[in-house]
């Protein structure tokens, strides 16, 4: 028997709980929430890697919509461990009363345009069958795991992990000797702290990556105060910032400064620690040169800390510049070198050649390894889209129509799928920005809108082909704009998965900008969208975006 309701979402992470508190509180919609995961949390329930922390600040890693909420929530660390974040949401859920409305352990597999009922016909992994007049996808962008294909894994007679699937009860690596392939954000919080059990640890690194120190640690009462008290100010520099963190990127470019006033800026936010080290100067993210100063200051620092210098050597060899991959933070990654139980395998002299019974062989040697780790990230904002059976208007599947690449408008729709919505979907700023913040105005926006189509008797809502391709050509040109076109194999490209067509999936206009066009297509009638069936009651389709350029959402 099918289940009726108004609204699905799919996913019980940050996005999907706000999801559903807006459309069920707020719209009055009958909504049900589905989570493959046996609890909320989303990143946070799977990713329970050792080292695994959040790299935006506490105080800005939260939601924003109420105010005694955050009254009544107090961070204990600068940055928040996954537990923390898992209680912070459970406190989220028990406040707003949200878990009734969630069905956990329950995956959602297809989801079928009904043209003819205008429903979304949805089906589970448990059998469940639900009909939905809107289906809203959370599922998040990094949740889907890339497990890298490497001949002999099936034969490795040791055991193997993804970090993004770590088991729960932990691993223990006491008097193990571990094999960590993979220095992305991931594998640079891991390494440290594998590295302090494990017998012995082998990192293998294909790309050597900047990363500045996090300085973690506990928060103090002030700070703690200061937070309580600012909830509005923070909020607001969290919202007309470019990429949603609670801190100002500086106005002044670094040709503004002598080469010491630079030196001294980048040595004042090395102490800081965090991702506040790019919003040391405006140009950064958009000139070359200027990025230069950055890159060599950080190269400089890996080469200070790591003694020997061929493993100095490897890991400060960095073939884009700054920030151009998203810029991982870490606590103490380049000094685990400097540990005796520790090593280094530079993939690009001596690649990985197979995986054998008893450990990796490269091109040179066979190294022996009870444990590999592969924090090898995910195949980003379409894997966790393109796992399930989407179908829109006359059968069409999402894969076929993404085959050359995401095709949304705004990142919040996808032409030919009416009344489906993406939250933080590709083509929205999403991962380059904080994430609850970009959550919170796509879960705003999506509730308003359906609420306008409610008010208006509107029965659905579609992109419409053409903006939905000018928007394209904007996240484009938005990209290209600043230096991540640089860094072509980054998984902002999809680069890190083969096959995936090389396209840069979010929007790199900044955080403020996209939420102004939002705005603006909302309150001029939905530009860009086609309300009701068939196109009955047009909205205005043309629709201008503007020059590229600007400060870029990072
Ligand atoms: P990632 O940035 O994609 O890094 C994956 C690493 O695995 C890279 O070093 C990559 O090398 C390597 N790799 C992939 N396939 C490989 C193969 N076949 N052989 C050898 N090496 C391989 O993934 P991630 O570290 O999981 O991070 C993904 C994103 O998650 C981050 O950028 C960030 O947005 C988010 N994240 C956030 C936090 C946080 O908030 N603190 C923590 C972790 C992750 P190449 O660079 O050569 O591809």
């Amino acid at each position: 028997m099918d289940i009726e309701v108004d609204a699905l979402v799919v996913g019980a992470g940050f996005a999907g709980l706000y999801q559903l508190h807006c459309l069920r509180d707020r719209v009055g919609l009958r909504t049900v929430v589905l989570e493959a995961g046996g609890d909320l949390g989303g990143t946070w329930y799977w990713n329970r890697y050792p080292g695994a922390r959040c790299d935006s600040e506490s105080h800005a890693y939260r939601y924003f919509f109420s105010r005694e909420l955050n009254e009544e929530w107090e961070w204990s660390e600068r940055y928040p461990g996954p537990p923390e974040i898992r209680a912070y949401l459970g406190r989220v859920a028990e406040k707003f009363d949200l878990r009734r409305e969630i069905r956990f352990g329950c995956r959602a597999v297809s989801a079928h345009y009904d043209e003819t009922a205008n429903r979304w016909r949805v089906e589970t992994d448990t059998g469940d069958r639900y009909t939905a007049t809107y289906l809203v996808a959370a599922v998040g962008c990094l949740s889907s795991a890339n497990i890298p294909d490497i001949s002999g894994l099936a034969d490795f007679a040791g055991k193997w992990y993804h970090t993004a699937h770590w088991p729960h009860e932990g691993v223990d690596l006491k008097g193990k000797r571990v094999g960590q392939v993979g220095t992305g954000s991931t594998g640079i919080q891991a390494a440290p702290v594998i590295a302090e059990t494990a017998a012995h640890l082998t990192v293998f690194q294909r790309t050597p990556t900047y990363s500045v120190p996090a300085r973690n640690g506990p928060l103090s009462a002030e700070f703690k105060r200061w937070v309580r008290e600012n909830h509005e100010e923070i909020r607001a520099i969290a919202c007309s910032t470019p990429n949603g963190h609670a801190f100002r990127i500086a106005k002044r470019k670094v040709a503004d400064v002598s080469p010491e006033e630079r030196q001294a800026i980048y040595e004042a936010a090395w102490e800081v620690g965090g991702l506040q080290f790019r919003a040391t100067f405006h140009d950064l993210m958009i000139d070359q040169a200027a990025n230069d100063t950055a890159a060599e200051f950080l190269k400089g620092r890996i080469r200070a800390v790591v003694r020997d210098p061929q493993t100095a050597a490897a890991l400060s060899d960095i073939d884009h510049p700054y920030a151009a991959k998203r810029p991982p933070i870490d606590t103490n990654y380049f000094e685990t070198f400097n540990r005796d139980n520790v090593a280094l395998v530079d993939l690009r002299t001596d690649p990985i050649e197979r995986i054998t019974p008893s450990g990796i062989r490269t091109r040179t040697r066979e190294i022996s390894l009870d444990v590999i780790v592969f924090a090898t990230g995910f195949d980003a904002m379409t894997g966790p889209l393109l796992a399930m059976d989407i179908r829109g208007r006359g059968g069409r599947t999402l894969r076929e129509d993404w085959i050359a690449g995401p095709v949304t408008y705004l990142g919040l729709q996808v032409p030919g799928y009416p009344n489906f919505f993406t939250v933080t979907g590709p083509g929205s700023p999403s991962v380059l920005t904080n994430m609850p913040v970009a959550i919170e105005q796509h879960a705003e926006w999506i509730a308003d809108c359906i609420a306008h189509l409610r008010a208006k008797r509107i029965d659905a809502i579609e992109a419409d082909a053409d903006a939905a391709r000018k928007w394209g050509q904007h996240v484009n040109e938005a990209a290209d704009a600043t230096l991540l076109s640089k860094a072509k194999h980054s998984w902002y490209y999809g680069a890190n998965v083969p096959g995936k067509p090389r396209v840069f999936m979010p929007y790199a206009g900044g955080m403020a900008r996209y939420r102004r066009t939002c705005d603006e297509v909302a309150a001029n009638g939905y530009t860009g969208f086609v309300l009701g069936l068939g196109g009955a009651q047009a909205g205005a389709k043309s629709v201008e975006f503007g020059a590229a350029g600007g400060a870029p959402g990072i």
